[in-house]
This record gives C-alpha cells, sequence and structure tokens, in this order.
C-alpha cells in the first residue's frame, strides 16, 4: 500500500512571514523566503528549476514539498476605450473577472475578492448569484499577477499598474483573513510593491471589520454609501439593517484618525428617481459636512432584468453641484468598459456571450 501524498503547499499567495514560516520548517533561512517572493512576483517565473539563485539541493527538494499554483486564464477581453477584462478559471469551477482601466497618468486595476456575493444590493448583478465561495489569497493576488503579465510583455510597460481596487465581485470584508493576506503581498516590496494608499478596498459597510482593517494595514477605504438616510439605504443596501448610517459614519470617522491627511471616498451610484433628487444631495451633504470625505458619484450601469435606471447626465450634474455648493469634494465615474460587460456591477464571472471573444481572436499574448 503505497503512502497517502501530503498535500503540498502552494507557495503562491503566502505572505512574507508565511513563507519564512515554511522555509524555516525546512532548516533553510530566511532569505530563501525573499528570493522565492522575487521569482514568484516581481519576475513571475513559477517553475522551481528556474529559481537559479536559490541553492541546487532546496531547488531539488521544493517539488516534493511545495507547488506554484494560480486559476486558469480563460479569456481575455479589450475594450474600444482600452479597459480590459480577464476571465480566470479557479480549480474549484468557479470564474472571476478582473478589470484593468487605463488613464493618462495611473492604471488602475479592479479585482474580486469573491466568486458572487451574499450583500445582495439591489442595483448590482453579482448580487444576483448569491455567495458562491470565498478567493483565496492566492486567487486575490493572482488577478494583479496575469494584469501584470499581459500589460508588460504587450505594452512593454514596467509598472503598468499603479493602483488595485477591492470593487470587483464580492465584498472584501466579508472574506477578511485572505484580502488581508493578498493586501500584504500587494504592499510587499518583494511583493508587488504597490504604494500603501493606493491599494483601496471598497466596503458596503461591515463595521466591526472596518476597525480591524484599520488596525491590520494601511489602505485606502471606498464606502458604498448609496443613500444618505436609513430609510433608503435600507431597500439599496441590506447590510445598513445590521449596520445603520450612524454607525457607519463613526466608523468612518475612525479610520481616518491615524491620519489627518486621509480621507474616505463615499461611492453613489446615481439611480434615477431613486437616490438622485435635490433632496437626497442636500441629506447627504449634510451627512457628510464633517467627515474627511471625497464622494464619486457612479452613474448606474444596467443589466439584464433590472429595475433601475441610470440618472441623466444633467440630474447628475446638478446633484454634484448641491455637493460642491456645500464644499465636498466631488467626481463623476466615467463609464468604462461596458462594451465588454465590465463596468461596476456587471461582472458576474462569465464571458458575456454577446461580445464573446476567445484569446486567440484578441490581440493580447499571452505565455503557456
Ligand atoms: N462589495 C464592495 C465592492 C464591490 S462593488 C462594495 O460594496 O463596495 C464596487 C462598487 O460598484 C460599489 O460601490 C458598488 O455599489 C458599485 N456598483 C455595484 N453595482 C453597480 C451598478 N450596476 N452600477 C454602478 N455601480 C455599481
Amino acid at each position: 500500500m503505497s503512502n497517502p501524498v501530503a498535500q503540498s503547499v502552494n507557495l503562491f499567495g503566502l505572505d512574507r512571514a508565511a513563507l519564512e514560516a515554511f522555509v524555516h520548517s525546512h532548516g533553510e533561512p530566511a532569505f530563501r523566503a525573499r528570493q522565492l517572493m522575487q521569482w514568484l512576483y516581481q519576475k513571475r517565473v513559477t517553475s522551481f528549476e528556474d529559481m537559479t539563485d536559490v541553492s541546487k539541493s532546496f531547488r531539488a527538494r521544493l517539488p516534493g514539498i511545495a507547488d506554484v499554483r494560480l486559476p486558469a486564464l480563460e479569456a481575455a477581453q479589450l475594450s474600444a476605450d482600452g479597459t480590459r477584462k480577464w476571465v480566470l478559471r479557479l480549480e474549484s469551477g468557479g470564474a472571476i473577472e478582473t478589470v484593468y482601466i487605463p488613464e493618462a497618468n495611473r492604471g488602475t486595476l479592479c479585482i474580486s475578492s469573491q466568486v458572487g456575493c451574499a450583500l445582495d444590493c439591489a442595483f448590482c448583478s453579482t448580487a444576483q448569484q448569491g455567495l458562491q465561495r470565498n478567493l483565496t489569497a492566492a486567487e486575490i493576488v493572482s488577478q494583479v499577477w496575469f494584469a501584470i503579465r499581459t500589460l508588460v510583455d504587450e505594452l512593454g510597460k514596467e509598472r503598468p499598474i499603479s493602483n488595485v481596487v477591492f470593487m470587483g465581485m464580492g465584498e472584501p470584508l466579508a472574506n477578511y483573513n485572505q484580502v488581508i493576506t493578498a493586501i500584504r503581498l500587494l504592499q510587499d516590496d518583494l511583493g508587488f510593491g504597490l504604494s500603501k494608499r493606493r491599494v483601496t478596498v471598497s466596503t458596503s459597510g461591515l463595521v466591526p471589520f472596518m476597525d480591524r482593517l484599520s488596525a491590520d494595514v494601511d489602505t485606502a477605504l471606498a464606502v458604498s454609501l448609496h443613500a444618505p438616510n436609513d430609510a433608503l439605504r435600507n431597500e439599496l443596501v441590506p447590510i445598513n439593517r445590521k449596520y445603520p448610517i450612524a454607525d457607519l459614519i463613526a466608523a468612518c470617522g475612525r479610520y481616518t484618525q491615524r491620519d489627518r491627511k486621509m480621507h474616505i471616498v463615499y461611492e453613489y451610484v446615481m439611480l434615477d428617481g431613486v437616490n438622485d433628487s435635490d433632496d437626497n444631495a442636500r441629506e447627504l451633504a449634510r451627512l457628510l459636512r464633517h467627515m474627511p470625505a471625497k464622494v464619486n458619484l457612479i452613474p448606474f450601469n444596467p443589466f439584464p432584468q433590472t429595475r433601475f435606471r441610470r440618472s441623466s447626465p444633467e440630474r447628475i450634474e446638478a446633484f454634484a453641484n448641491i455637493l460642491r455648493r456645500n464644499k465636498l469634494m466631488v467626481t463623476t465615474r466615467r463609464t468604462r468598459g461596458d462594451d465588454i460587460d465590465a463596468a461596476c456591477g456587471q461582472l458576474v464571472g462569465r464571458v458575456a456571450s454577446r461580445q464573446q471573444r476567445r484569446l486567440s481572436d484578441i490581440p493580447v499574448r499571452v505565455a503557456p
């Protein structure tokens, strides 16, 4: 009878402390962990054989005790406006989507933290599939890894991604531990090396985890507010029944206390006739009056079977002007990538059949 094979450790997705513990447990010095990190995340080399500065003897042992597993790249799409979307197929069968939004002076990658989502926000298409499962830290950072690989290969840019936002599928704070590990890898100099405040967690307002987040890592925070009072927010963002606006705003106040220069971005989806009146704007301005805040108005992105419509550009402008008159900083999110269903709230973990294009059809080079 053969011995059961021990489950080998996936080194991809371990943060620095965990990787050091791993190499120690095999009698190796801490700097081996640093070497492994550089190969995995900076040189994007996944085969132990090719990690030439790791001692030959350890390299020979590694395949017996560890492996490097990433999701499979299933499809990549390129929008007319330069936005890109990748669909990654997970070992467990599910799929996740990642979106890259290039701008003049920065490149933002929007990543997913869960397959589906449990929170059931009324205007979000991801909600329709419910929560399938949490992503592992490996699956979360693999989105950044694949995106960088494509962009470096294709655009030849050294650092194509300056910002990472957890605004894809899922509620990041509902998958807390894996998201924290992922953030550590994103910000580690030997990992993806992103500036701390250029990693943004977006939450619908899981208040207890907002406090933990601020204690555990240093990241920017965006809060999906979408309504200025509890009656309306209870309908649009049902988690509000558990953590009402007063609790949420208090948690936001605590979050920004660590740093006088810090502000929170409040996301506000513009739904025609639902939350976009002048009164709503005045109420929102009163709510945020004493907060270090920026408001990001998001024109609603429709999806099949939704009961909502996008506010008109004139309405959005009038709403924004009321906020500005009340001394709030306001930006309106430009809709990007809607021709490939890559806009906010349109990520559902499948390749949209309408515009489905396989990898081979598009000018994105993908190494095997
Ligand atoms: N669960 C997290 C992050 C994912 S959604 C959160 O709630 O913040 C990222 C942003 O897109 C959120 O502000 C979300 O409310 C918004 N969004 C969701 N569906 C949308 C839609 N159909 N149109 C525009 N924005 C949407």
